[in-house]
């Protein structure tokens, strides 16, 4: 199997395994009973992996609270935010092309009475800081805007946009799931008061991750129960899936630079390979404000989804469109948001890479991909009436 579908899951590094062991057997205390010392020894461990992941984002480490995942950091920080000030105000700010974690998180507020603005974005997929400035009114209580996109890796300045907010004294979130351990993030720099991780996007296990929340930041909670997280977020402590999240992200971070000096050329091999060997063929994104990691086709005349098949039989785990949607028919909601018409966006394609991806594995997958479309477009009656076939 040749696997280039990591911006929807990656696999667990062993080294991270390992770390984790321990607190599923010897150290399974309960981190809040911390009168024992089975229980220190797990909050020992809990407190450690809140420092790790703080300093990976120059947080502070009791500006870490755990959660289930993006998912819930997501719904945290929208949701927490808007019950907290709403008698300050009643409007969003976010864009057309988020997670759907913040997009149906927004439209579910926008049920309970909230105003949102989903701000477009343009051909590249990319926010433009102005718009996000021109939107923010006097009602406005939170700008959410997606550190880099999870379809098409276009990646946003989120430094200015930060400090827009910033200045006009809005609190400004941002899912930086697929961003960390990609790319360098620098909460205090960038001027963020909110941003969402999620452990296995960079290796780690599946149902963690986290919500850095500025000091002073206020929100309501979403979990109301025990005191955990600083009394923020109730339900025991999953120590084992924090200290594998916080191992995980330290190695993500770790040597970053070379890493993603390997990551880049890999993935420019593929977007040229693609490119120039398959025709009617568009790239996806911005073609260097993007992640290291992510290539985003739309080949025409024909459906993503065939592709993503057709490429899986020959072990090619890819994906079309965003794992989300898929079993729905519509064209997934960020290539409308670039401005593709529908029977181009149905054409789509992602392959995302990992540290482990190798130049073999991106040489065999390029080989791959243009005898299947011609394949699949020979037997599609739009290709048939192309006049003058390249
Ligand atoms: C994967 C992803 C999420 C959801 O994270 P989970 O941990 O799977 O809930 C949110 N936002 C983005 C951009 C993602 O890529």
């Amino acid at each position: 199997m040749i696997y280039l579908d990591n911006a929807a899951t990656t696999k667990m590094k062993d080294s991270v395994i390992e770390a984790m062991l321990p607190y599923f057997s010897e150290t399974f205390g309960n981190a809040s009973s911390t009168y024992t010392s089975a229980g220190q020894a797990a909050r020992k461990a809990l407190t450690e992996a809140r420092g790790k992941v703080a300093s990976a984002i120059g947080a502070e480490e009791k500006e870490i609270f755990f959660t289930s995942g993006g998912s819930e950091a997501d719904n945290w920080a929208i949701k927490g935010v808007a019950l907290k000030n709403k008698d300050k105000g009643n409007h969003i700010i976010t864009t057309t092309v988020e997670h759907h974690a913040v997009l149906h998180t927004c439209e579910f507020l926008e049920k309970q009475g909230f105003k949102v603005t989903y701000v477009p974005v343009d051909e590249f997929g990319m926010v433009n800081p102005k718009d996000i400035e021109n939107a923010i009114t006097d009602e406005t209580i939170l700008v959410s805007v997606m550190f880099a996109n999870n379809e098409i890796g276009t990646i946003n300045p989120i430094k200015e946009i930060g400090a827009i907010c910033r200045e006009k004294g809005v609190c400004f979130h941002t899912d930086a799931v697929q961003a960390a351990g990609a790319v360098p993030i620098d909460v205090k720099e960038m001027n963020i008061d909110l941003l969402s991780l999620s452990a296995h996007k960079f290796h780690g296990p599946k149902g963690v991750g986290a919500l850095y929340i500025r000091r002073g930041v206020k929100l309501e909670n979403l979990l109301h129960g025990g005191a955990q997280e600083l009394g923020r977020r109730a339900t025991t402590e999953n120590v084992a899936g924090i200290v594998g999240m916080a191992q995980a992200l330290a190695e993500a971070v770790d040597g970053m630079a070379e890493k993603t000096k390997k990551l880049v050329k890999l993935r420019d091999r593929i977007i040229d390979g693609i490119l120039e060997t398959v025709p009617y063929t568009r790239l996806n994104g911005h073609r260097t404000e993007r992640l290291p990691n992510n290539t985003s086709f739309c080949f025409r005349y024909i459906e993503g989804e065939s592709l993503l098949l057709s490429l899986d039989m020959m072990g090619y785990v890819v994906s079309s469109g965003s794992a989300c949607t898929s079993g729905s028919l519509d064209p997934s909601h960020v290539l409308l948001g670039i401005g593709l018409p529908h029977e181009i966006a149905h054409g789509s394609l992602r392959a995302s890479l990992s540290e482990f991806t190798t130049e073999e594995e991106i040489d065999s997958f390029i080989n791959a991909v243009g005898p299947i479309v011609q394949r699949l477009r020979d037997m599609s009656p739009l290709y048939e009436g192309v006049e003058g076939k390249e």
